[in-house]
Parts: structure tokens; sequence; C-alpha cells
């Protein structure tokens, strides 16, 4: 039998659903118009009041909402309530070097837990369950928002957040983790790293993992199945919207749950803006419907997918997604981190590098490597083989300060990179991340 964690919502019809959406988003909009002056002058500016919002089939009336918008209003400036009734705040990377950053109210983290423990409860976790987290802790939303919902569920939370591959292994084993959260790349690491260990599957009692953060095949979900002896389950997220737990994946696997009483989803044409109907590809975009602290709206994610309404066989009403197919933007995600190229570029121009570089992502071990190539300037080429190492290892800290990942920096000779005659080829991803 299949169990739900609030059965009520998951399963309920949608007469009901897009009631309780209307009545949501209603408030919503009347909320974030009079306290938030961004909302209020973009639809001053296309001239839509709030009384335009009838129900929830008049979101598309509503301005779209961008990531160059949260930097234009960095830190604070969307924020709906005073900083006071604010108790957390998350982050995670802006187009360029700055990050952006979103708040929770008490009501909010409650929500967000609530989204969380469904995606574990559809995995299969109970309050008997050790769930054990190796998604970073901080301001990265993985490993607290897992967290948060396993204490929901009353189960036992591990938060061994990640990194120490062999120690990971060793809690695994002995303190008997059921259920892994972690990035789908950092499982197989893991389950690479027990092979090489002499740790077998039946040394360890994980049942099922929730791998989500970034995109990953279903030949990849076989190989992290076979070789942990568990179901592997997908969840969806973004910090904009809440962070983990947007949607999650039932025993079906055949895409994932929105938990749309929160956030209600559109697909649209990511050129006109205009909404496409259920089964087409598109941009998908969210509306925060209950959120206090940062209730964004019509959220464009660059996320390229398809929704559909069909029947689940796990019983479940909620509308449900594809895996995500690719993004409209050149957004990297490496070891579960975004990685934005104009990142990068700010950090070379910054350090008196020319434009002219490469970056070279790949994945060994199923562990993802990130390599920048740039080239030097006639007089600095000329430079000490010693002032040349001392340069790349001053790059490659200032591109971890704004990347949060090591990146490995390769200095070229002056004119030695492929010059485009279109536009540049900046990016060589050799990972194969999509089906
Ligand atoms: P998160 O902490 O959930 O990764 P971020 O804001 O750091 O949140 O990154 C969000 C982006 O990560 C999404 O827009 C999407 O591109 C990607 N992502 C998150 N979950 C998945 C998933 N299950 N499959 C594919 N991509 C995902
Ligand atoms: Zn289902």
């Amino acid at each position: 039998m299949e169990k739900y964690y609030q059965p009520e919502i998951e399963t309920a019809d949608r007469e009901t659903m897009k009631a309780l959406q209307s009545e949501r988003l209603i408030e919503t909009v009347k909320r974030v118009y009079e306290n938030v002056e961004h909302y209020r002058k973009k639809m001053d500016e296309m001239g839509v009041t709030p009384d335009d919002i009838k129900s929830v089939d008049d979101l598309y009336k509503l301005p779209f909402n961008y990531k160059q918008d949260l930097r234009d209003t960095y830190p604070y400036g969307m924020f709906a309530v005073p900083m006071k009734d604010v108790v957390r705040l998350h982050a995670s990377s802006g187009t360029t070097g700055k990050q952006i950053v979103v708040g929770y109210t008490e009501k909010d983290m409650d929500l967000w837990a609530d989204c969380v423990a469904r995606a574990l409860t559809a995995a299969g976790c109970t309050d008997e369950d050790m769930v054990h987290v190796s998604y970073g802790y901080g301001l990265f939303t993985g490993g607290l928002g897992a967290d948060g919902g396993a204490l929901k569920l009353g189960a036992t939370a591990i938060p061994v957040s990640s990194g120490n591959t062999q120690r990971q292994v060793t809690i695994l084993k002995d303190f008997g983790s059921t259920i892994l959260c972690c990035t789908p790349s950092y499982a197989l690491h893991i389950a690479e790293t027990m092979q090489s260990l002499g740790v077998t599957k039946d040394d360890i009692k994980l049942k099922a993992g929730v791998f989500g953060a970034e995109p990953w095949t279903n030949e990849m979900r076989q190989q992290i199945e076979d070789m942990l002896g568990i179901k592997a389950f997908d969840i969806y997220g973004l910090t904009e919207i809440i962070g983990p737990g947007v949607g999650f994946e039932c025993f079906e696997q055949t895409g994932m749950h929105i938990n749309e009483d929160h956030f209600v989803v559109e697909v649209i044409d990511p050129d006109t803006g205009e909404v496409l109907p259920e089964g087409t590809q598109g941009e998908l975009v969210f509306s925060c419907i209950t959120k206090e602290a940062f209730p964004i709206l019509r959220y464009r994610t660059r996320d390229i997918g398809v929704i559909t309404r069909e029947k689940c066989s796990c019983g479940r009403t909620l509308v449900k997604m594809t895996k995500p197919r690719g993004r409209t933007d050149d957004m990297l995600i490496i070891r579960g981190v975004n990685v934005f190229p104009s990142q990068i570029e700010t950090v070379l121009i910054e350090k008196g590098y020319t434009a002219n570089y490469q970056i070279v992502v790949d994945r060994e071990h199923n562990f993802d490597s990130i390599e920048v190539r740039v080239e030097l300037s006639n007089e600095t080429f000329h430079d000490t083989i010693k002032g040349l190492d001392k340069k790349a290892k001053e790059l490659s800290e200032a591109l971890k300060v704004i990347l949060g990942i090591n990146a490995k920096v390769i200095l070229m000779e002056p004119n030695s990179l492929p010059r485009s005659e279109g536009k540049a080829v900046r990016v060589i991803d050799k990972r194969k991340l999509l089906d």
C-alpha cells in the first residue's frame, strides 16, 4: 500500500486543488503588491492590479521574475516580511560573482519540511528510518532541506554533509543508515568508494536514496540501484522557490509530482513567454503561493521540461514533471553546485587575464572536475615557471571563493585557444547527463 505524508493534499481531486491554489494565489498577490515595491512596480507597469487575479487561471496576467531581479534587489529587496520574522537565510549562485539570497519565516521552514517529508515518504521513509544526509550543509539548501524533512517525519537524521567519502562509507556501515540523500553523482562516488574498500551492499542497510540537485539519467539510476542495492528516487528543487522538495518521485519512477498546493507550475515558450498546453516541452515557471518571506511569482527557472496530469499508479493527483531535459541558459551544475561561465569570466577579468578562456567539465569516477584554461598575455607568458605557478594558484583560489568549488587552472600560451567565427565556444562539457 502506497503511503502518503499528507494524503488529503497529495490525492486531492482537481477541483479541490484548483480552489485551494486560487485562494492562495489571490492572497499572495495582494500581499506582495502591498509589501514589496518590486512586484508593485512591475505590476503597475503592466497595468495589472491584484483585483485582476480572481483565480489561478489568471496567473498568466502577472509579470515574470528572473534571477536578474534577485540581483537587482540584492540582498533583501524581494522579501515580503520584516527581517525580524525571517528565521533562516539560504543562498545560491548568481550569474556573476554575487550570490542571491532568500529567506524563510518559521511557517516557511515548516512547509518546506512538509514538502521534503512527502518526498521521503514516497521513497518509503518512516519514523523508523535513519536518514543519511550527504548534501552539503550551509547556505546551500540541500543539506538542511533534507534534514528538515527527516526531522518532520520523526526519522533519525544523520547530518554527515558532503565530502570525506571513506568516512561516509564507515558511517553507512556502522550507523546503519537506511535512506541516503545526496546528489546522484555523489551516490555513485560513494558506491565506488565502497567497492574499493571492499564493502559490499550486504554490509550496509540502505534501502532507498533520494537524489537530486543535478541532472541524471535513468541509466545512472540503474547503476546506483544495482551498486547500492536500493531504489533511487529523484527530487527537484531550486533555492529561489524553496530548495529541494518542489517536486519528488514516487514508486512509479516516471517523473516528479509537484507540490502544487505550494508551488503552481506553468510551462512556457522561453522565447515568447506564452503558456504552453500540458504535454508540451518548454521552460518551467513556478509561483509560490504559500510562502511568507520570499513568495516569488512566475519565476523563470530556465529548466526545460514537460508536465502531465495523466493518472499515476501511486494514487497521487499532484501534477507531474519530467526530469529536467536541459536549460535555456548556460548554467552548469558541478557536484550539485550551480556554476555560470559568467562568474568565471568575472574573476578572470578582475585578475587581469584576457577573455580568451575555455571551461572543460568532465566526470571521472563519478566525480565532476572543472578545468579553466586561460591564455596569458605576451608579457606574462615570459614569466618564470615559479611565477606562473604562483599565478595559477592565485587564480584557482580566487575561483574557489566565487564558485565554492575547486577548479583546476591551466595557463595557456597566447593565441593557443581556438577562436570562433560566431559565438565563442567557452564550455566543453564531456559528461553525458541527459537521456
Ligand atoms: P538545489 O539546492 O535544489 O540544487 P539550486 O538553486 O542550487 O537548488 O539549483 C537549482 C537547479 O538545480 C535547478 O534549477 C535545476 O537546474 C537543478 N536541479 C535541481 N534538482 C534537479 C533534479 N532532480 N534533476 C535535474 N536538475 C535538478
Ligand atoms: Zn506517482
